[in-house]
């Protein structure tokens, strides 16, 4: 069962779960509206596979025989054979409603739709499908091959049936499915955002230097990276979007975006993938932190390329 999978949207998301599903041994039908994005998620993928069997992780005739499993198309009918579609769109419910809506004349009565989303619902976008039961969300986290965790998010309207078989899939992945209700941000983002915008919020109203705040919480609470310098990982602006999503959904203070989110995201400054965020990085991309002009609060400025 579910042995050919569409992937629709091949962006971050879409290029690493294609990645998960080919290694794993399914048929990978990748769909974008861009030629391009289709283009460069097969060449991430042979880089990404080709770094495999340089580390000895990956044999060459597995890694030959998941290239070709996987291929690529700008036609949403090329998901026709599919059993099981995963939506990776971005996160609008507008592009995501046109696609479910597509796929309805499209898939077969019992192929399983899931949605990739953050923030939205899974349920609204359930009751807009012909066959409701079988839509579901399936919120892997970035970087798919890299992260355990899968949530399986069941709206009131999904088929028990459907939810056994994609987390039977996601343990033939390797991954750690947890069963989640339809909530903005399910378990793991809805606690984390909130979190992030609180530290946010704390820097802006200068209580303590961006170093203090990530160091508490990477020294006292044992996390792997401080809150501010993991804003900046995913990306300033994109965490402003899912806390509009939250807040939206919630009306919870919590989720409330933090106005320097608002104020970095608008000035560019979206953190290292522009080179600049919360804190100033060496380049674009790059995760070395270089000493800038913000001196923290208490003097004990970063020496320059030491991690956060
Ligand atoms: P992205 O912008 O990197 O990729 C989206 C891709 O979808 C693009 O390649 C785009 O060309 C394509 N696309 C747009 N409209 C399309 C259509 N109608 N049909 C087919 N393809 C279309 O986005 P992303 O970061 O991969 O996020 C995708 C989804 O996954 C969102 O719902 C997001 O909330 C969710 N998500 C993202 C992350 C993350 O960290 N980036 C983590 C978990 C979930």
């Amino acid at each position: 069962p579910l042995k050919t999978v569409a992937v629709i949207g091949l962006g971050t998301m879409g290029t690493g779960i294609a990645e998960v599903l080919t290694r794993a041994g399914r048929e990978v039908i990748g769909i974008d509206v861009s030629e391009a994005a289709a283009t460069q998620a097969g060449a991430a993928l042979e880089t990404s596979l080709a770094r495999a069997v340089g580390r000895g992780r990956l044999g060459e005739r597995e890694r030959d025989d998941a290239l070709a499993r996987f291929r690529t198309s700008t036609d949403l009918a090329a998901a026709a054979d599919a059993d099981l579609v995963i939506e990776v769109v971005p996160e609008s419910y507008e592009i995501k409603q046109q696609v479910f809506r597509a796929l309805d004349g499209i898939v077969r009565p019992d192929t399983i739709l899931a949605t990739g989303t953050n923030a939205l619902s899974v349920t609204r976008l359930a009751a807009d499908s012909a066959h409701p039961d079988r839509v579901l969300g399936l919120h892997f986290f970035n970087p798919a091959p890299a992260m355990r965790l899968v949530e399986v998010v069941s709206s009131v309207l999904t088929a028990p049936a459907a939810v056994t078989a994609v987390t039977d899939l996601a343990l033939d992945l390797g991954k750690e499915p947890v069963a989640v209700g339809d909530r903005p941000g399910f378990v793991a983002d809805g606690l984390l955002f909130g979190y992030l915008n609180q530290a946010a919020a704390m820097y802006e109203a200068k209580y303590a230097s961006r170093e203090d705040i990530d160091a508490a919480m990477r020294l006292g609470c044992g996390l792997p990276m401080g809150p501010l310098a993991l804003l900046d990982l995913i990306g300033v602006d994109t965490a402003r979007t899912v806390l509009e999503a939250m807040y939206a959904a919630s009306r919870d203070r919590l989720h409330a975006p933090a106005p320097i989110l608002k104020q970095l995201s608008e000035a560019g400054l979206t953190g290292r993938k522009s080179g600049r965020g919360f804190y100033t990085y060496e380049a674009p991309g790059s995760a070395v932190v270089v000493r800038d002009a913000l001196t923290p609060l208490d003097g004990t400025a970063l020496a320059p390329g030491r991690p956060v």
